[in-house]
């Protein structure tokens, strides 16, 4: 109701009045602070409106000004349908707010409209839905079984469509996703009779003497697959090794095991076409303490950061007091944490920047995955190792430095650094490009403190170089 409106009432309907002119529509959290603003009757301006919560507690409430307004800030500290009720002297007013204790869920604005009826086996179907709130040409992503995508519409004046077929009868969950956590979802039965055929991926070329901690390389075939259809590798019916995508009919892909025994490997295509073969992995000939991923996480590295291909190896301090040289693994599994939730939650990365933690009783933790490009030297064409603790004066332990060695050993035959100690040309970020081994330490090519002194002296680089030159 307008100001002017009401001055334009006659005054004795003024003097009995007090109205509320907004009040929070929707939910309200608790905690949550929102305003309820009315009007009342000049002739009241400057008295203080009286407040009484679900007709029970009383409150002070604000100020009316000269015009006759009055605003209120207000939260609940319960959940609930609250009753305010607003008064002075005679005249009252109530508002009802309804406060929630979670906040209601986002307006999803994506739908399926069209969904055919019935699939079959063998055919092509429309499929559409709304997208409410889209630019024109926004791409959304459809999706099958939450692994494989279908295809990539784009919306059209609030509208998106895409034309799918399905090989295999069955159930699937398709889903169609936008930005944030937009998304809808459909189940569909396929039915029909799925046409027999011979399997159309498959593996060929398999790895023999396959080690823990060697990068090995799995390829195949994949007959009526289009390029770049991704594919699913996948081990023990469970890990996601790597998405390979199929070019010219095959696909290839490297994979690495840390867990040693025999694990099944399954190559998996979008209609559940899929090959499985039994590698025996033999436990790398070696003392390192390394320790998985699982060890400490749940979470995968997420496979959308971009693929790595090691050229060297940076070595890092963590910064973090160190751990004692006996401390527990739990103590270790919950720095592996903080770590991650310092880059991730800190940092806003998309998960911990390094390769592998070495603590200082010697074990090695597995951080981002090493087919993925770290973030720790600006460059990140290598793999980060981290020594935990802060080596400015202190020197890292003995355990620290066989470790290091071990490690660095392995990693140096992985990718076939035959000579880690003799400089060569190294692209840095703030020293152009510097002669530099390919063992090196963060300092060497960006302008930071970090691993410690100069020269690498309290993380032992020299010594640590050297003695894997001799291993290899
Ligand atoms: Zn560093």
């Amino acid at each position: 109701m307008s100001k002017r409106f009401l001055h334009a009432l006659p005054p004795e309907v003024f003097l009995a009045m007090i109205q509320v002119t907004q009040a929070p529509q929707s939910p309200v959290l608790v905690q949550q602070q929102f305003t309820i603003s009315g009007i009342a009757s000049p002739t009241y301006a400057g008295r203080t409106l009286a407040l009484t919560v679900d007709n029970q507690y009383n409150a002070k409430g604000p100020a009316i000004d000269t015009d006759g307004n009055w605003t209120i800030g207000f939260l609940f500290q319960q959940a609930g349908s609250r009753r305010l009720k607003i008064a002075i002297d005679s005249e009252s007013a109530e508002v009802v707010v309804q406060v929630v204790t979670t906040p209601p869920p986002p307006a999803n604005r994506l739908r399926f409209i069209t969904v055919p009826q019935p699939i079959t086996v063998g055919q092509t179907f429309v499929f559409t839905g709304e997208a409410d709130g889209y630019a024109n040409d926004a791409q959304l992503l459809l999706r099958a079984d939450q692994k494989y995508e279908l295809a990539r519409p784009t919306v059209q004046v609030g509208k998106w469509q895409a034309v799918v077929g399905f090989n295999q009868a069955g159930s699937r969950l398709l889903e169609i996703i936008g930005a944030g956590q937009d998304r809808a979802q459909v189940t569909i039965t396929v039915t029909g009779t799925t046409p027999p055929r011979s399997p159309r991926v498959s593996f060929t070329n398999l790895p023999q003497g396959v080690r823990t901690e060697q990068v090995i390389v799995l390829q195949g075939n994949a007959a009526g697959y289009s390029d770049g259809a991704e594919l699913v590798l996948r081990a023990d019916q469970r890990t996601e090794l790597a998405r390979p995508k199929v070019q010219a009919g095959q696909w290839q892909t490297t994979a690495l095991f840390h867990q040693s025994g025999k694990r099944l490997i399954e190559i998996i295509g979008s209609e559940q076409d899929r090959a499985q073969i039994t590698l025996d992995v033999q436990a790398a000939p070696s003392s390192l303490q390394l320790f998985p991923r699982t060890a400490w996480t749940t979470q995968a590295t997420p496979t959308s950061l971009p693929d790595l291909q090691p050229q060297r190896i940076t070595l890092h301090h963590t910064t973090f007091t160190a751990l004692a040289v006996n401390a527990s693994q739990a103590q270790e599994v919950a720095r592996m944490q903080s770590l991650w939730s310092s880059n991730v939650n800190g940092n806003g990365w998309s998960d911990l920047g390094y390769h592998y933690i070495i603590m200082p009783s010697g074990r090695i933790y597995v951080g981002r995955s090493e087919r993925k490009r770290g973030a720790h030297d600006v460059i990140n064409d290598g793999l980060g190792i981290a020594f935990d603790g802060l080596y400015t004066t202190a020197t890292i332990t003995n355990q620290q430095f066989q470790s290091a060695i071990a490690l660095c050993t392995q990693l140096c035959q992985r990718y076939g650094f035959k000579d880690p100690v003799t400089p060569v040309p190294t692209p840095t970020a703030d020293f152009g490009t510097r002669n530099i081994p390919l063992i090196c330490g963060h300092r060497d090519r960006v302008a930071t403190a970090c691993p410690g002194s100069e020269g690498g002296r309290t993380v032992r680089l020299a010594e640590i170089r050297q003695t894997v030159k001799t291993k290899l």
